[in-house]
């Protein structure tokens, strides 16, 4: 919606909207909000709102801490759910400093960065369409309790969530976000309601926007629903998939009708640069501990390196090509989920598979065999690398990536890198119940 300054200002009188709140996103990808009154709302337009960023993660410290917000008009949205005779609104913003310049450490930013580089390259549009996966639980207890024992794509009363599910489709179209899929998941109480394709920037935004409104209306039927990628033991855990494409004006740059693959020598490449620097991109799409745990054989999320058209177990899918929707071929990423920072997470796609296309990589043959079959052995012969196994190799593989270090810029890869560490530091040190009953009997 390309609404004008005016247009919301006289939204913003004609509904009666008491508040404003101006959101923005913290460098591990966590949504961060203030709100303000109607009366502030044209000053806000005009020069943005100032605020001390000192205790945001990934911002600068006490001496340089004053931030401005500056709303992204485009994004002005009533929220659904509150009360509709004195509603609340809400403006996305990019974080400026008081000279008014973008603030490097603003995730949005490096978003706007690299979709400036795809730009200059020819690439007007970097299509996203993500697939977020999630668990309903009765309480954010680590009792863990399910709201059904369903699986996928169940429809009876096995699948308490249908509701819930609806209310969150209705708000998130309240909110002009446009939904495609929603159904039951794999695993016990776990869901995906999928949004449709949109251009970078703008499915950067809704994801923020859809994890507070999953959470939102779960919370309103007295439930938990949470983004941890895996949360049960044993079970599926929750992937962000990502399917990619870009465009030259209306032509989708990844389509070739003479390819046995329907796909271009530039969708070659850019694959390319995804599955050459996915080990170096691990802490970005796969960024806490616990993410690691997801990212192992059986369970349907990638471990090995390779590409393939059908088999799941691969780290890039490209989707079966059907005549006539050209429009429709991309790349399917599957090793994402859905705790990234979707911002840093486009980000740093979009520069690897750029990379990829600018250095012209080479893209091996597809793997049609499920992976997860194959010995160390074999992989080895055919090549295929695995992810990093824990957050620790993959902030090894980060600290020599000159790509991440390009993407992100300096300020966000040193902080993120130091913020990794320590949280890696605090983990690896714990522990576990695990260890105590294995080792105690015996040791
Ligand atoms: N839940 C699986 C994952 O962790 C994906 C299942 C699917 O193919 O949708 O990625
Ligand atoms: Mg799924
Ligand atoms: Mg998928």
């Amino acid at each position: 919606a390309d609404r004008t300054r005016e247009d919301i200002l006289r939204e913003v009188k004609e509904r009666n909207v008491q508040f404003i709140r101006l959101q923005f996103t913290d460098m591990l990808g966590t949504l961060k909000s203030f709100a303000i009154t109607a009366e502030e709302m044209e000053d806000a337009l005009d020069g943005g709102m100032g605020f001390d960023g000192s205790s945001i993660t990934g911002f600068n410290a006490i001496e340089e801490s004053d931030m401005i917000a500056m709303p992204d008009v485009s994004t002005f949205q009533i929220i659904p759910w509150s009360p509709e005779d004195a509603p609340t609104a809400r403006l996305i913003c990019d974080v400026q400093t008081p000279d008014g310049d973008p603030y490097v450490g603003d995730p949005r930013y490096v978003l706007k960065r690299a979709l400036q580089r795809a730009e200059e390259m020819g690439f007007d549009k970097f299509y996203v369409g993500p697939e977020l996966e999630f668990f309903y639980f009765k309480d954010d207890s680590s009792a863990l309790e399910p709201l059904d024992r369903g699986s996928y794509f169940d429809l009876t009363t096995l699948d308490a969530a249908t509701r819930l599910r609806r209310d969150t489709v209705f708000a998130l179209q309240a909110l002009g976000i446009k939904v495609e899929y929603s159904h039951h998941e794999v695993a016990i109480s776990q869901h995906e309601i999928d949004l449709r394709f949109d251009d970078a920037l703008t499915m950067a935004d809704k994801v923020m926007t859809y994890k507070t409104v999953v959470k939102e209306i779960a919370t309103q039927h007295g439930v938990y629903a949470t983004f941890m990628p895996k949360p049960l033991q044993g079970e599926n855990g929750s992937g962000m998939h990502t399917h990619q494409s870009l465009f030259q004006g209306s032509r989708n740059a990844f389509f070739d009708p003479d390819d046995q693959y329907f796909l271009s020598d530039t969708a070659k490449a850019f694959i390319a640069g995804q599955l050459k620097h996915a080990r170096e991109l691990a802490i970005i799409f796969a960024q806490n501990p616990n993410s690691y745990k997801r990212l192992v054989p059986g369970f349907e999320a990638p471990v090995y390196i390779a590409w393939s058209r059908k088999n799941r177990s691969a780290l890039v899918r490209v989707p079966g090509f059907h005549p006539g929707q050209e429009k429709a071929t991309r790349m399917e990423l599957r090793c994402p989920d859905p705790s990234a920072n979707i911002y840093l997470l486009e980000a740093a796609l979009l520069h690897a598979g750029l990379e990829g296309i600018e250095k012209g990589y080479e893209l091996p043959e597809p793997m049609e065999r499920n992976l997860y079959d194959l010995s160390r052995e074999e992989l080895d012969k055919l090549g295929i690398e695995s992810l990093p196994g824990d957050l620790g190799e993959a902030i090894m593989e980060a600290e020599n990536s000159e790509l991440l270090q390009k993407a992100l810029g300096d300020h966000v890869y040193s902080r993120l890198l130091a913020v990794k560490r320590q949280e890696w530091d605090d983990y690896r040190v714990q522990v576990t119940p695990y260890e105590v009953e294995k080792y105690l009997p015996i040791l």
